[in-house]
């Protein structure tokens, strides 16, 4: 049956409104459409597909894995799912491993964890949670709401309670919302849908020093940065702070779904048995290729390549813009970066990656004024040259209107 993007429109609940590219096969940072069109990929499927596509070594554990088995449930555990455990542990601050099948849900986990500490250790006053302006922490309810965009969770009816927002970078702002019945601050250690904004040092130092202060935990969302995505393997290890839950997905799997909640022993003994759970949360087949994933990123050679290939891309875009002034800074960090449209472009964000897209480029958006770039983070060099090159086509497109 020939399937185009019209029967998009037919067969789908209408909640996304994806291009009218259909990809069909894809080989390290190249993806082809239906009509055998070339796109280099910066998107990376939103920071997911962090060595490229059908990378051999993934593609070898997911195949191997196929073979053997798939499924259990948690009735037992299983031999890929401890080992990838392990290694979360060994390169992390955590102890403690619950797994989930991605970002909202071991966000989910992490919120509720934090609620239940609260409860056992201090009592049902401490509940309140606190997160940021423009923070994305996933779309089931609780995380959508704990996420710092209204409109995402208004209209869906009584919302979770006891949750408020704080600016992004403002310690002041936070420290006024604090108090002792703060049970956990959720935030994003660079925030990415929010338009890659990074964090001050004094702010990150801020938030754990308030967090010890009022006996609140704080988890940090490495959804979108972990598993290398800033140059170390996650992004906290740059900030000189240690989060006491931090939750991981998106490049976890490389392209396969799979979360995960890390903490300390202490604060994990409040998820007692039953007090929380999944089906598919730790299956083997994507527990296998989730360590075939951690594997090759944690090797320093390709964490260095990370920063390597920043600065690769921070030359190129500066590069087109001494040319076409329509950015008014590029920012962010290791491959998770922004261009952000100066005042002439502002709003203008899907018309650069519609013209990119016609160019033969696949790159994403943050908010309507900030262009982003997630691509795999052993993209080859020459790729980022050609990819820079079809971008610049698109800007110069735009530029000219
Ligand atoms: C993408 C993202 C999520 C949600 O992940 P899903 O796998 O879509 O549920 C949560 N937090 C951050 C920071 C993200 O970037």
């Amino acid at each position: 049956m020939q399937v185009t993007r019209e029967l998009f429109d037919d067969v789908m609940v209408p909640n996304y409104a994806p291009s009218a590219i259909i990809p069909v096969r894809g080989k390290g940072s190249r993806v082809w459409d239906q009509n055998d069109k070339e796109f280099i990929d910066f998107a990376g499927g939103i920071a997911v597909n962090c060595l490229g596509h059908c990378h051999p070594a993934l593609v070898q554990a997911l195949t191997e894995q196929g073979q053997k088995l798939w499924h259990l449930s948690n009735v037992m555990t299983n031999e890929p799912a401890l080992r990838l455990a392990q290694k979360l542990t060994q390169l992390t601050f955590a102890e403690k491993v619950y797994f989930a099948n991605s970002g909202a849900e071991a966000n989910e986990a992490a919120l509720k964890l934090a609620r239940r500490w609260a409860l056992d250790v201090y009592g049902a006053q401490k509940s309140q949670i606190i997160s940021f302006n423009k923070s994305f922490h996933g779309r089931t309810f609780f995380t959508v709401t704990v996420g710092g965009q209204a409109a995402y969770s208004d209209g869906f009816g009584p919302k979770p309670g006891d949750i408020a927002h704080a600016d992004y970078n403002d310690l002041a702002g936070l420290e006024a919302l604090m108090s002792d019945k703060t049970c956990a601050v959720m935030l994003e250690p660079l925030q990415g849908e929010g338009g890659i904004i990074s964090p001050s040092a004094d702010f990150i130092k801020g938030v754990r020093a308030l967090c010890d202060k009022h006996n609140a935990l704080m988890i940090f969302d490495e959804v979108q940065t972990g598993v290398g995505r800033t140059g170390a393997m996650y992004a906290y290890q740059n900030l000189g702070v240690t989060p006491d839950i931090l939750t991981t997905a998106k490049a976890l799997g490389g392209g396969f779904p799979i979360g995960a909640m890390l903490t300390t022993t202490e604060i994990a003994k409040h998820l007692k048995i039953g007090t929380h759970g999944s089906t598919y949360g730790g299956n083997p087949l994507a527990c296998a290729v989730a360590e075939a994933v951690l594997d090759v990123v944690s090797n320093d050679d390709v964490l260095r390549g990370v920063v390597k290939r920043e600065a690769f891309f921070r030359e190129g875009l500066q590069r087109i813009n001494d040319k076409y002034h329509a950015f008014a800074e590029i920012r962010g960090k290791g491959l998770l970066l922004g261009a952000a449209l100066n005042e002439k472009y502002k709003g203008q964000a899907k018309a650069f990656l519609v013209a990119a897209a016609e160019h033969g480029l696949m790159c994403l958006i943050a908010g309507a004024d900030v262009v982003r770039f997630t691509p795999s983070l052993v993209i080859p060099e020459q790729d980022i040259e050609l990819g820079l090159q079809r971008f610049e086509m698109a800007v110069a497109q735009v530029v000219k209107g």
